[in-house]
């Protein structure tokens, strides 16, 4: 290689190389960025870019930054007494500019490619998707992105609003495929692209430069490709090499049971992905081709691998919020999860200090949050009606409709029958439906669609509202 500031090597055949894209020509193994001179005079800026010196990007000038990193760590004083530590820090990467730690790869990607291609394509679970929509969008690149159907609507919306093509796919899996079949003149963006992951180190980076360079005994991340946990360690290790600190942190990677690959081969078990579902969809990684990265920093840290429950995710979000005023998106809460787990199994012990890396916003995520603040109590509240006079508000035969779905889900047709039935009283199909859509609107139903051939039919049922409406008019 021509020696300039930075080159890429191969973490199989030791292979260097410069300005190619990953993986390896020869082998086929990922590449990282390596430094001809390791070297840090950090800079007066306040984002991820006080650190260029070790960055892979040849002038300031082609820098496309929204102010991603320099985020606040802050001391969890509340948060600490509930779970019986004494110093614990949060990280909070939802201060970045798309809600995501994501933007620090990202911002360098991004620069690098602003001035070689027009049009940028991705496969996203969500936050990638997002934050790619938002740097192309200020590089004047057009995203092309590919989703999975379960995406969360935040997410879709910051992509559509930022002026990305967005086209749903089954699953993860379809998108990656189908973003890789695109034009060799189109950039096709991976989250294991070696630039990319090199601006996620500058969180390692961050945190220690914020502790005065005294090293922390634990940092908890969660793992979805194995990238985080990956790219912290690289950045600890150049500042042990830089001298600016002299130990390094155990990191703990945690994962959710059933969709844990890393924390299974880390412990040596099959690696069987169980799990079809979990709230924290950007953890649902069924090849995380980091893999062996991610399980080489935990073991080289002395750290520690760890699953958690899917089902406490709401509570721990519930309880961050409120005793911290951070909102973590799912996947962003499962380091605190872990943390209460190891506190309790003695792994942790409460005089060590830890820091927790909260790497994504709540936000964004809404849709997947209903269960803690239930939408139907609220659509309630801002319908203004008052809770006392609902009752004579929403008329007799809404009234009646609502007792006959307390029987049960129920179609408008049967709504019709056995209003007919049991009422004695007649009405056409359309006012039955009028009525429902209002009392849809008034939140105190809500309905089921089925498919059948070519339109689709609903089943209406009570929603908790309505329910607690009609168990007080009965008593
Ligand atoms: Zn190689």
């Amino acid at each position: 290689v021509d020696e300039g500031k930075y080159y890429l090597e191969c973490m199989g055949c030791g292979g260097k190389f410069k300005d190619i894209e990953n993986p390896c020509p020869l082998c086929g193994s990922q590449l990282f960025v390596r430094y001809t001179e390791v070297k840090l005079d950090i800079r007066d800026t306040p984002s991820m870019w006080r650190y260029i010196d070790l960055l892979p990007i040849d002038t300031d000038s082609s820098i496309v930054s929204l102010g991603e990193g320099y985020t606040p760590l802050m001391r969890a004083e509340r948060i600490s007494k509930i779970l019986g530590t004494q110093e614990l820090y949060l990280k909070d990467e939802t201060r970045n500019p798309t809600g995501s730690f994501i933007d620090r790869g990202v911002s360098v990607e991004i620069s690098r490619i602003q001035r070689r291609y027009k049009r940028i394509v991705c496969a996203t679970l969500g936050d990638t998707g997002a934050s790619l929509s938002a740097y192309a969008a200020k590089a004047g690149i057009k995203p092309i992105i590919y989703a999975p159907e379960k995406i969360n609507i935040g997410k879709l919306y910051q992509m559509l609003l930022c002026g990305a093509e967005v086209l749903i796919t089954k699953n993860y899996e379809e998108a990656l495929m189908l973003a890789k079949t695109h034009k060799t003149n189109e950039k096709v963006f991976s989250e294991y692209s070696p630039y990319y992951l090199e601006g996620i180190k500058t969180i390692a980076y961050e945190v220690m430069e914020q502790l005065n360079w005294k090293t922390p005994d634990f940092v908890v991340v969660p793992m979805g490709t194995g990238g985080l946990i990956t790219m912290i360690w690289k950045g600890v290790r150049e500042l042990l090499e830089l001298g600016l600190i002299e130990d390094t942190p155990g990191l703990i990677g945690v994962q959710i049971e059933g969709a844990d690959p890393i924390v299974r081969a880390f412990r040596g078990e099959e690696t069987d992905f169980l799990r079809g579902k979990t709230i924290a969809i950007d953890l649902m990684v069924r090849r995380p081709m980091l893999q062996r990265f991610a399980i080489s920093a935990i073991r080289e840290s002395n750290g520690i691998a760890i699953s958690v429950e899917d089902d406490v995710i709401p509570r721990y979000i519930k309880m961050l919020a409120e005793g911290e005023g951070i909102i973590a998106e799912p996947s962003a809460i499962v380091p605190l999860i872990a943390l209460k787990k190891l506190l309790d199994l003695g792994d942790i012990l409460p005089s060590e200090s830890v820091i927790i890396i909260i790497t994504g916003s709540g936000l964004k995520t809404i849709d997947s949050l209903q269960e803690i603040v239930p939408i139907e109590d609220i659509s309630l509240r801002l319908m203004g009606i008052p809770e006392k006079t609902t009752i004579r508000k929403i008329g007799e035969t809404k009234l009646m409709i609502l007792n006959l779905l307390s029987e049960g889900m129920m179609h408008g047709y049967e709504i019709r029958k056995k209003l007919r039935e049991k009422y004695g009283i007649s009405l056409a199909l359309s006012t039955i439906y009028q009525h429902l859509h209002e009392l849809m609107n008034y939140g105190l139903i809500s309905r089921v669609g089925r498919k059948t051939k070519n339109k689709t039919k609903y089943c209406y049922f009570l929603t908790r509202s309505g329910r607690k409406l009609i168990e007080k008019h009965e008593s």
